[in-house]
Order: C-alpha cells, then structure tokens, then sequence
C-alpha cells in the first residue's frame, strides 16, 4: 500500500475510531483522529475563557490555536503550545461543549483547511507513514476534506446500538442509568453535529458499513475487506 487515504465518517458509537485507529496500525498507516481537534479547540476556547457563544472570539482563537495532533495510532497524541490535553478532552466537559464549537462555521474551514494538510503531509516520505497513507476519521471527511480519497466508508449503526456501545465505555454498563446518562454525548450531540455535516447518508461513492449487529472484530474485518478491495482495484473503486 502507497500513498493511500482512507476516509472513515459516521455517528458517535458506530465504532469509528476504534475501528479506524486498529487498521491504521495493522495497515501501517497514519491515524488523524479529526473529533479530536474540534476538541482541542473546545479545550483551548474554554482554557482562555471564552464564551462559546461568541462566535467572532471562537473562531479567531481557533485560527490562531498551537495544536500539535500525532498520528501514531498507537500513540496518537494531542497538545496545545506543548500541553499534552488528551486526557482533558476526553472529559464530560468537552464532549457537552464541542458540538457548539464545531457548529459555528468560522471554525470549520480551519480545522478542515488544518486537516487537509495533515492528510497531504502522510503522503510525504518524512511523515510519520512515511508517505504510506493515513486514515483519516470525521463528520464530514468522506464529503467535505477529503472527498477525493481513494477509499471513502460511512460506518453506521442504529441508536440503541450506538448508545449502549457508548455507555459501555464511559461507565462500564449499559443500565438504564448509564443509557440516560449517555444520551446527551450521543443524541443531542449527533443532532447538533447534523446541522453542519451530513454523515448518516452516503454520499455517492461512499461505501455504508453498518455495524449495529457486528463485534468489533467483525466491523473492523468488514471495514478491513473494504479498504483492502479498494486498494488492490481502484479503478473499480473510481468506477463505482
Ligand atoms: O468523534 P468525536 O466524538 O471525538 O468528535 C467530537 C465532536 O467533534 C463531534 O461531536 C463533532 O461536533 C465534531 N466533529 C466535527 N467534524 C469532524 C469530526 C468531529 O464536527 N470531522
């Protein structure tokens, strides 16, 4: 595999970035985890204090954000001016808040601009692939940043599936208790993302990987068989 850009976009709890970040790492590629920079720039927003109701300040502070992204995917890393924050971004605080930051449209086309960038740099030889390819996983990477990649797979899966995937990671069960209290990092959030990025319909060219009934396993090799497919006949690919 040279030179390969995978784009991966989808609802939270399909499965997405362990799935993406798996394969990149069986597959020798680069992992730009992109919901991770939307939460940096949440992170920096609320660190310097401002109202993230202000959409002018946001987006100004966002063009100016020193944020470092590592690609490793068995390390990928996130700091701002030097301060390691992927622990912080992770927090209850940041998901709640990240959907305001990633709707205001003065800051999508610099993230997006940032992410184009750092997809072009994996396909360079002094990158962390060294020019092997990257996965790339989003919103709205398989329409908007990078509707061009050779590979373009929209993962899905039903809401129930989904949520309880969700409260599984962040409380261990998926009780009712844990179900309720991660509705909000699901649905609500999901909601307001759609205002912005359309990523529950495939866009032509994109292959629709539904994993509501699929183990992890199973999803990644689905994902696997895709992208593999894809690479060893892109014409077929271009064609579909
Ligand atoms: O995938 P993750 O849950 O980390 O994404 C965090 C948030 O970043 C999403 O809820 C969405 O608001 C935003 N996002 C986006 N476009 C992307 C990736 C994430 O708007 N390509």
């Amino acid at each position: 595999m040279t030179g390969l850009v995978v784009a991966i976009d989808g609802p939270s709890g399909t499965g997405k970035s362990t799935i993406s970040r798996r394969l990149a790492g069986e597959l020798g590629l680069a992992y730009l985890d992109t919901g991770a920079m939307y939460r940096v720039a949440t992170w920096w927003c609320l660190h310097l204090g401002l109202d993230l109701t202000d959409h002018e300040a946001v987006a100004a502070a966002v063009r100016t954000i020193p944020m470092e992204i590592g690609t490793d995917p068995a390390r990928p890393t996130f700091a701002v001016d030097g301060h390691d924050v992927a622990r912080e971004i992770r927090s209850t605080r940041i998901s709640t808040a990240v959907s305001a930051v990633a709707t205001n449209l003065g800051v999508r086309p610099e993230l997006q601009q940032r992410q184009r960038e750092a997809i072009a740099a994996e396909l360079q030889p002094g990158s962390f692939s060294g020019g092997r390819g990257v996965i790339a996983e989003g919103r709205d990477i398989t329409t908007v940043v990078a509707p061009d990649a050779p590979v373009r797979i929209l993962l899905l899966a039903d809401e129930e599936a989904r949520l309880q995937r969700r409260a599984r990671e962040l409380h261990g069960t998926a009780d009712a208790g844990a179900l309720a209290a991660t509705r909000d990092q699901v649905v609500r959030r999901d909601a307001d993302d759609s205002t912005v990025a359309n990523f529950t319909t495939a866009a032509d060219g994109v292959v629709t990987v539904d994993t509501s009934t699929l183990t992890l396993d199973e999803a990644v090799a689905t994902v696997r068989a895709v992208i593999t497919a894809a690479d060893e006949n892109p014409r077929t690919q271009e064609q579909q």
